[in-house]
């Protein structure tokens, strides 16, 4: 009998490929994680969590305040953002690297990577991941200690493909 002394969390499923099924697994597994890690499950962290479970756009923290604005008023951007950094610390999950100011964060944790739309800034998961191997240094450069890297595949989305590159960009304003 061989001991299997570390503990994975299990590959999960997509939790935008099914109803809200998925979502309640992943929320259960969200409280399995934090249980066994001695991390609080508190209304606003479970809360948070869900929301961004259910957004598979890869939402920023302002766009998980305003999907949760109706339901609870007292969660601030600021403790959202806050809830959402510590739970990317804690590996809950997962930061993604984007050409944009405002992080972006994905409850899939799993690996996977990213098809990123460089007209709409659409983020789609792209798995089973490309098989990109690289070494990461143990002891980095100046100090600094490499732990992850992030394969971002860049283009264009079928949408985007299809529409006429002046119909999309007028009328809409100036995004802010
Ligand atoms: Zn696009
Ligand atoms: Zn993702």
């Amino acid at each position: 009998m061989v001991a299997n002394p570390i503990k994975r969390p299990r590959p999960e499923p997509s939790p935008g490929s099914g109803p809200s099924g998925g979502i309640a697994l992943w929320c259960r597994r969200f409280e399995d994680l934090c249980r066994q890690r001695g991390i609080r499950v508190t209304a606003q962290r479970m809360a948070v969590y869900q929301a961004l479970a259910q957004d598979s756009t890869h939402p920023t923290a302002d766009a998980i305040h305003a999907r949760l604005r109706s339901g609870l008023s007292s969660l601030s951007p600021a403790t959202v953002y806050r809830i959402l950094e510590f739970l990317e610390r804690e590996g809950l999950v997962r930061k993604v690297s984007t050409t944009e100011g405002a992080g972006r964060f994905d409850a899939k944790i799993g690996e996977h990577q990213h098809l990123v739309c460089r007209v709409c800034g659409s983020m789609v998961d792209f798995e089973p991941a490309l098989p990109v191997r690289i070494e990461l240094p143990k002891i980095g450069i100046r100090g600094f200690v490499a732990e992850d890297f992030d394969v971002r595949i860049v283009g264009t989305c079928r949408q985007c493909r299809s529409a006429p590159p002046q119909a999309r960009r007028g009328g809409a304003g100036n995004n802010k």
